[in-house]
């Protein structure tokens, strides 16, 4: 095989094994790292930052006011009551209270668990108050505690939630619980204005949204034939959402990710069924969260006692109050988008705001994901062609995904849409790196190839004569720095402008390569072959005496002879040549002199018979 085409196949064996060496380290990565994960990771911390942004432009309804247990209420609580959950006729007497000036609702952040200290018959009064009034809204949470532990309980039917509509998402999607935590019975069984407070966070910890609809199987098995069954119920702030609404809550229709409350408004659902809510500014330093209203319950319980109808008229009259605990030492504290601790009836209230208000936020879907990352690699490529200078490009693609990010920002705060930003940003920056890795290495080659051609001489492969001549100086310099020796050897063959009238040019020529190849079989990687002109070759040997030299050409002298080599026409003959040694710094001491000294050597051979090596000018060679 000829030795190009052996070189070729060897390069592309080569290639082959890196590329499938990468593959497989590129398949290892992924396996080990959830690429998908990764990339929703990212996405969701942009949504954090984009919020931050975005809820300082937000204001909360002031129809919702916050009746805030917080660090001074709960001492006001332990220093009355010596303890902590409150009886239940504080609030019994609360709602009583705020009843008075006709708040739209009190919803209670709070879980009246059955308790086995309860002060005499005070959980009937709250749950007489909350029967009597037609506005009060509580909680219970869901859980999955064993039955082993915890009797799962019944739940009343009136709690239970209807799903019209297109129900197949909710039905897969909807958080499936196999246990709740009672209340006290006569609230249970008193009232259907109960709803579900449970609380999810993602993988990071954050709580981002909040799920509408739950499943609970209650009491009976949750699974039958290995599937989970159970009736719909819907999370508080849906339930209050809805009846502020004046919608009927025992009905939830859904439409494919959504669920639709009337004509206007829709709640979208995340893949996972979550509802991404639309946060309101904070002030990062305030511990009172100035963007709600707010009361304190402690001043609010003296107000109540003291009758002060101005103060209670002033707090909650027409306001939607939602009972929640902000002190710290009551634990009830999120990490959201906007905050790291955010406590968690802030978080109703932004869910029930964002249901009054009709501003949640929309993730966008796989198609327009696709589309803008498209646009965005098409933009840089138009970036990246009209930009030949590097640090235009980058800077082109910077203010592009500069702006693109701008864009998603303003798309959120306008229309209450996610735009994907990871994807498209991600895919602008590859396309701009991977463009440039691939123009760099193709350039590198180009380089590499033009510099080739301009040090080679075409025929023969060898270097070619200025190349020859550089190589010489550089030896010349090197050797006199560092008084080391260097040895030229000029070769020409033998009558060979004999041979060309006999065999004819061609076959002139394929010796020529013959023997060029046959030199570089002979010599050291270090040694520098050339073609000096015509049929005169040279080579340089690095750091080489006058011995070794002689005899590296008296090796190349008898491999020429004994070689045979094949003409034009396919028959063989034989060749020879004869060849002059000098070496610096003996016989010369630049250029000049040392090709001169190699030239008298190379004439006194073929003055002496040729197919031979002469090395030193002065003395007779013998024949050989
Ligand atoms: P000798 O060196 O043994 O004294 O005899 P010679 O016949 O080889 O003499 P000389 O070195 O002067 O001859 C040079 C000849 O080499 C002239 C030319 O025909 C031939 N020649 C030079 N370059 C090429 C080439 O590129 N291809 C071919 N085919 N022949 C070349
Ligand atoms: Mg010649
Ligand atoms: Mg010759």
């Amino acid at each position: 095989m000829n030795e190009k085409v052996l070189k070729r196949v060897k390069n592309y064996i080569a290639y082959a094994f890196c590329a499938a060496f990468v593959f497989v380290v590129l398949v290892l990565f992924f396996k080990v790292v959830d690429v998908k994960d990764f990339v929703v990771q990212v996405e969701n911390k942009t949504y954090d930052l984009r919020q931050l942004v975005v809820s300082k432009y937000r204001k909360p309804s002031s129809d919702i006011v916050i009746l805030s247990i917080d660090d001074a209420s709960y001492e006001y609580v332990i220093s009355r009551y010596g303890a902590w959950p409150a009886p239940r006729d504080f609030w019994a007497n609360i709602a009583q209270g705020i009843e008075q000036v006709h708040p739209k609702a009190i919803v209670f952040d709070l879980l009246f668990v059955q308790n086995f200290k309860a002060f005499g018959n005070t959980d009937k009064m709250l749950a007489d108050v909350i029967k009597s009034n037609d506005n009060i809204y509580v909680a219970m949470n869901f859980d999955n505690q064993t039955p082993e532990v915890r009797e799962p309980i019944q739940l009343p039917p009136a709690l239970k939630t209807e799903i019209t509509g297109d129900r197949r998402f909710i039905e897969d999607v909807a958080k499936k619980y196999t246990n709740v935590r009672g209340i006290v019975p006569e609230i249970l069984y008193g009232t259907d204005k109960i709803g579900f407070i449970n609380m999810t966070r993602d993988k990071d910890g954050v709580a981002r949204g909040l799920y509408p609809i739950f499943t609970y199987a209650g009491g009976e098995s949750s699974y039958k034939d290995g599937s989970f069954v159970g009736d719909f119920y819907k999370h508080l702030d849906l339930l209050v959402g809805m009846e502020l609404l004046g919608l009927k809550s025992s009905r939830v229709r859904a439409e494919g990710k959504n669920i639709i409350l009337n004509n206007d408004i829709k709640i979208p659902m995340t893949d996972e069924g979550q509802c991404y809510l639309n946060w309101y500014k904070t002030n990062e330093k305030d511990e009172e969260f100035e963007a709600w209203d707010w009361a304190s319950v402690w001043e609010t319980d003296k107000a109540i006692k003291e009758n002060n109808l101005e103060f209670l008229k002033n707090e909650f009259e027409n306001k939607i109050v939602l009972v929640g605990a902000t002190a710290t030492s009551l634990n009830d504290i999120k990490t959201v988008p906007i905050r790291y601790q955010y406590p968690g009836v802030l978080t109703h209230a932004t869910f029930i705001n964002n249901i009054l208000d009709n501003n949640f936020v929309k993730k966008t879907g796989a198609i327009f994901d696709i589309a803008v990352t498209t646009i965005l690699v098409l933009i840089t490529g138009i970036i990246l062609f009209k930009c030949k200078r590097v640090h235009l490009a980058m800077f082109g693609v910077f203010l592009l995904v500069t702006f693109y990010s701008i864009l998603t920002l303003f798309l959120m705060l306008r229309y209450n849409i996610w735009a994907s930003l990871v994807l498209p940003v991600a895919a602008s920056i590859a396309t701009l790196t991977i463009t440039y890795v691939l123009k760099y290495i193709i350039t590198s080659r180009d380089y590499e190839h033009t510099y080739k051609l301009a040090v080679t001489d075409g025929l023969t492969d060898l270097f070619n004569h200025r190349y020859f001549q550089e190589q010489m100086k550089i030896n010349i310099e090197n050797s006199k720095r560092y008084s080391a020796p260097f040895s030229l050897i000029m070769i020409d063959i033998d009558f060979f402008k004999k041979f060309n009238d006999t065999f004819g040019h061609q076959s002139g020529d394929a010796v020529l390569r013959q023997v060029a190849k046959t030199i570089k079989k002979n010599i050291r990687t270090t040694d520098v072959p050339c073609r000096y002109g015509g049929e005169e070759m040279s080579v340089i040997l690095t750091n080489t005496k006058k011995e070794e030299a002689a005899l590296v050409a008296q090796k190349i002298c008898e491999a020429v002879r004994h070689k045979e080599f094949e003409l034009a026409n396919g028959s063989w003959t034989h060749v020879t040549i004869s060849l002059g040694v000098a070496t610096m710094p003996e016989n010369g001491s630049d250029v000049q002199q040392l090709i001169e000294y190699a030239d008298k050597c190379l004439y006194i051979a073929k003055e002496n018979g040729r197919n031979q090596v002469v090395f030193d000018a002065d003395k007779k060679p013998e024949n050989n």
